[in-house]
C-alpha cells in the first residue's frame, strides 16, 4: 500500500463558482450564511460555498415557475432544448482535465477515475438525452364513437432534485438531463459534502445558453435545504439519490405538502453470486471491482459476495490478495486506486461497520483499519466467514467492506440472496447459462449483471425494487418519470 502523503494540489484547481444560482446569476444566500467543503485526503477546507435554506428555495422555485409558465423554455423548439443540451456536453468535454480534478479534490476519488468514467459518463448522458428532446412523442388511440383521440407527453413542471455525493457531476447528469430534454425546469440541491463541481457545470450551463431560471443550483444542508425542496407546495416532482432513511423523509414532504411525484433511488445491499463452475480469477476481480470500485461508495456495491462452498477458501485467499494490492493513497497520483473516503462521519461509520463485523464473529483476513493519520483514508477490508445475521451482511456500509459467504444450493442462495428489505442490484458468476438465467429471472433486484459487475449504461434503465426506490433512471424508462401524459380528445 502506498503512503498518504497528498500534496498541496488545492492551487492547480481553480474554484470559480462558490454561491447560489437562480435565474443565470450568482448570489449570496438570503442569511449571508456558508459551509465548508473539506478535501477528504487532508480533512481541510478547500474554501466556503454560500448555504442555501428555505428562503433560498422559495426565491429558485418562483424563478422556475417563472421559467416555466412564462420564459423562452416554454415556446423553445424541442429540437433547439436538444441543442443546448448537446453545448452542454461540449463544454463539459472541452474542461474534462479541469473538472476531473475538481470532483478528485472535493470528493476524494482518484483523479484518473474521475476523467475516464465520472466526466466521460456525465458527457455521454447529457448527449444521450440530447438526443431525446425531439423524439418524446405521444399516440394515437381508436376509442369508441367518433372521435380523434390522442396523447401528449408534457413536462411534469417545476422539478426539485436532490442528489449525492458518490458521483456528484454524474448523478446531476442523471437528473438534469432527461429533465431538461423533456421541458421542465429545475431547482437542485447538491450534497453538502461535494458542491463544486455541480455549480462549475451551473456556470457552464449559463455559457451554454439555456434560458433564466430553468437550472438553479442552491449548495446547502439536507434537512433545510432539501426539505425545503421536498415540502414545497409548488414543486410538482421530487427526484432524490441517497440513503433510504431519506428516501421516507422525502416521501413523507411529498405526501404531506401537494403529493409531487416522487423518483427514489436509495441503498442496496446486493448479492454477488459466484459458483464453483466459473472462471475463478475473472470472478475474484469482478467482485473486488463490484465492491471496491469508488471505495465502496456505490449504491450497487456487491457488499454481499456468495461464494459456492467447493471453491470458497480459495476464493477468500485470492480476494484477500487482491485486496490487499490495492493501491490507496493520493487520489492526485496516477497509480491510486482508492483514494479517502467522503467525509469524516463516513470515515468512522465504515470503521464502525469493521469494529461490528469482528465483535459479531467474522474473520477479518485484510485490511481493517485506516490507512495514514490523516485524511478518510480505510484500508481494503474482506471478511470471510460471515453470515446472513451479522450486521455486515444486512446493512449497507458504504466503504471498502467486503463479506464473503457460503453456499451450497441455487435455490438456497436464491433465498438468502432475497431476504434483505434492498433489491437494487445482483450478479452472477457462473458458465452455465441454466444457473445464470434461474439467477437472473428469481433475484428480486431492478439491475442483474452476468459476468460483470458495474455495468452501467446511459441507455439502460437503472433502479431499485422494494426499499431501494421508485422509478427508474437512465434510457427511455428514466425519461418516462419527466413527463404527465395528457389525453386528448376531439369531437368529429
Ligand atoms: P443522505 O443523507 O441520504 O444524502 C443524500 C442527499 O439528501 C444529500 O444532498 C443530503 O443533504 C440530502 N438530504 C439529507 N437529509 C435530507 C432531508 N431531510 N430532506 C431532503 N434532503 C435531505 O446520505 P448521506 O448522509 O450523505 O450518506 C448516508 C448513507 O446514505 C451512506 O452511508 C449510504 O449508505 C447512503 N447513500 C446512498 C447513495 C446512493 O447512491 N444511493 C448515495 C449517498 C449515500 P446533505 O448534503 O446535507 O447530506
Ligand atoms: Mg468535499
Amino acid at each position: 500500500m502506498a503512503s498518504v502523503l497528498p500534496p498541496p494540489i488545492e492551487s492547480q484547481v481553480p474554484i470559480s463558482a462558490t454561491k447560489i444560482l437562480i435565474n443565470n446569476r450568482w448570489m449570496p444566500s438570503v442569511s449571508g450564511k456558508t459551509f465548508a467543503t473539506i478535501n477528504p485526503a487532508t480533512g481541510e477546507e478547500i474554501c466556503q460555498v454560500a448555504e442555501a435554506d428555505a428562503a433560498d428555495v422559495d426565491k429558485a422555485v418562483s424563478a422556475a415557475r417563472a421559467a416555466f409558465e412564462r420564459g423562452p423554455w416554454r415556446r423553445m423548439a424541442a429540437s433547439e432544448r436538444g441543442r443546448l443540451l448537446h453545448r452542454l456536453a461540449d463544454l463539459i468535454e472541452a474542461h474534462t482535465e479541469e473538472l476531473a480534478r475538481l470532483e478528485s479534490l472535493d470528493n476524494g476519488k482518484p483523479v484518473s477515475v474521475a476523467r475516464a468514467v465520472d466526466v466521460a459518463a456525465t458527457v455521454g448522458c447529457y448527449r444521450y438525452f440530447a438526443g431525446w428532446a425531439d423524439k418524446v412523442q405521444g399516440k394515437t388511440i381508436p376509442i369508441d364513437g367518433d372521435f380523434f383521440c390522442y396523447t401528449r407527453l408534457e413536462p411534469v413542471g417545476v422539478v426539485g432534485q436532490i442528489i449525492p455525493w458518490n458521483f456528484p457531476m454524474l448523478m446531476q447528469a442523471w437528473k438534469l438531463a432527461p429533465a431538461l430534454a423533456t421541458g421542465n425546469t429545475v431547482v437542485m440541491k447538491p450534497a453538502e459534502q461535494t458542491p463544486l463541481s455541480a455549480l462549475r457545470v451551473g456556470e457552464l450551463i449559463a455559457e451554454a445558453g439555456f434560458p433564466d431560471g430553468v437550472v438553479n443550483l442552491l449548495p446547502g444542508y439536507g434537512p433545510t435545504a432539501g426539505a425545503a425542496i421536498a415540502g414545497h407546495m409548488d414543486v410538482d416532482k421530487v427526484a432524490f439519490t441517497g440513503s433510504t432513511e431519506v428516501g421516507h423523509l422525502i416521501m413523507e414532504a411529498a405526501a404531506r405538502s401537494n403529493l409531487k411525484r416522487v423518483t427514489l433511488e436509495l441503498g442496496g445491499k446486493s448479492p454477488n453470486i459466484v459458483f464453483a463452475d466459473t472462471d475463478l480469477d475473472e470472478a475474484v476481480e469482478g467482485a473486488h471491482f463490484g465492491l471496491f470500485f469508488n471505495h465502496g461508495q456505490c449504491c450497487c456495491a456487491g457488499s454481499r459476495v456468495f461464494v459456492e462452498e467447493r471453491i470458497y477458501d480459495q476464493f477468500v485467499e485470492k480476494s484477500s490478495a487482491r485486496a490487499r494490492r490495492r493501491t490507496v493513497g493520493d487520489p492526485f497520483d496516477p497509480t491510486t486506486e482508492q483514494g479517502p473516503q467522503v467525509d469524516e462521519a463516513q470515515f468512522e461509520k465504515v470503521l464502525g461497520y469493521i469494529e461490528s463485523g469482528r465483535q459479531e464473529g467474522a474473520k477479518l483476513v485484510c485490511g481493517g483499519d485506516r490507512v495514514g493519520s490523516r485524511g478518510y483514508f480505510v484500508q481494503p477490508t474482506v471478511f470471510a466467514d460471515v453470515n446472513d445475521e451479522m450486521k455486515i451482511a444486512r446493512e449497507e456500509i458504504f466503504g471498502p467492506v467486503m463479506s464473503i459467504i457460503p453456499f451450497k444450493t441455487l435455490d438456497e442462495v436464491v433465498d438468502r440472496a432475497n431476504r434483505t428489505t434492498y433489491g437494487l442490484a445482483a450478479a452472477v458468476w457462473t458458465r452455465d447459462i441454466q444457473k445464470a438465467h434461474a439467477i437472473a429471472n428469481s433475484v428480486r433486484a431492478g439491475t442483474v449483471w452476468v459476468n460483470c459487475y458495474n455495468v452501467l449504461d446511459t441507455r439502460a434503465p437503472f433502479g431499485g425494487f422494494k426499499q431501494s426506490g421508485i422509478g427508474r433512471e437512465l434510457g427511455e424508462y428514466g425519461l418516462q418519470q419527466y413527463t404527465e401524459v395528457k389525453t386528448v380528445t376531439v369531437k368529429l
